[in-house]
């Protein structure tokens, strides 16, 4: 099975900004069009995640669609993982807040591990070797063993102050920048609606009190012309 050790998600792929594995399976149920929207609702789309998170290439994606999808099991464990998903949700918005991690979510998370543990293994590259860790599917539960670890490694490795929830949407992303600066989840999605969005306010209240010296500020007009944050 694939590698997980990736360093960060394609930002191409839609909601893989969250530059760590637990906070993109986290980032399944953002806001669309005002609604929060869930996007594992079913085992097929479980397994598109797990292909497009690169946990999973589109050949072990197939043969476990054929071997699972449709069977009761299947539709237990995306309930139960859509369940686990928000339990966590709620330790990691506390976590991310000052507050230490309570007592079950560590023994569930060292439950899931000790029951679907990732496996480590070496091979070459290039004229080196790169050490990996990788798991086996035998059963549908068996596709915790990523999510569980990932979680562990967020709590335990990650710096804390650089784990954040976007301030005007529900996704989370662990801040890789240079200068630890990043606010929102992505400037195309929230940044670019705020700024714009404070250009109208501070336009409007220029315009009431008739204030023009010096002119307005430039208006942002397009995602390009705003620096990143
Ligand atoms: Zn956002």
């Amino acid at each position: 099975m694939s590698s997980t050790e990736r360093k960060s998600a394609d930002r191409s792929k839609p909601l893989f900004l969250g530059n760590q594995l637990a906070l993109d399976f986290l980032n399944t149920r953002p806001l669309m069009a005002g609604q929060l929207t869930e996007l594992l609702p079913d085992f097929a789309a479980l397994l598109r995640w797990f292909q497009e998170a690169d946990l999973l290439n589109s050949r072990e994606a197939a043969a476990l669609g054929r071997k699972w999808a449709g069977s009761p099991r299947a539709r237990q464990v995306t309930e139960a993982m859509r369940q686990w998903r928000e339990r966590l949700r709620k330790q990691i918005l506390a976590w991310e807040r000052g507050d230490s991690l309570r007592r079950s979510i560590l023994d569930e998370l060292n439950t899931l591990m000790a029951a679907h543990p990732m496996r480590t293994r070496i091979r070459t590259k290039g004229k080196g070797y790169l050490k990996e860790l990788w798991f086996e599917p035998c059963v549908p539960e068996d596709l915790l063993a990523p999510l569980a670890q990932s979680a562990a490694s967020l709590f335990a490795d990650l710096d804390r102050k650089r784990v954040r929830k976007c301030p005007t949407c529900v996704l989370h992303f662990y801040d890789t920048s240079k200068k630890g600066t990043r606010r929102w989840c992505s400037m195309h999605l929230c940044g670019n609606r705020l700024k714009v969005a404070a250009y109208a306010a501070r336009r409007r209240k220029f315009t009431h009190r008739g204030w023009l010296p010096g002119g307005l500020p430039s208006r942002p007009t397009s995602t390009n012309a705003i620096r990143s944050e």
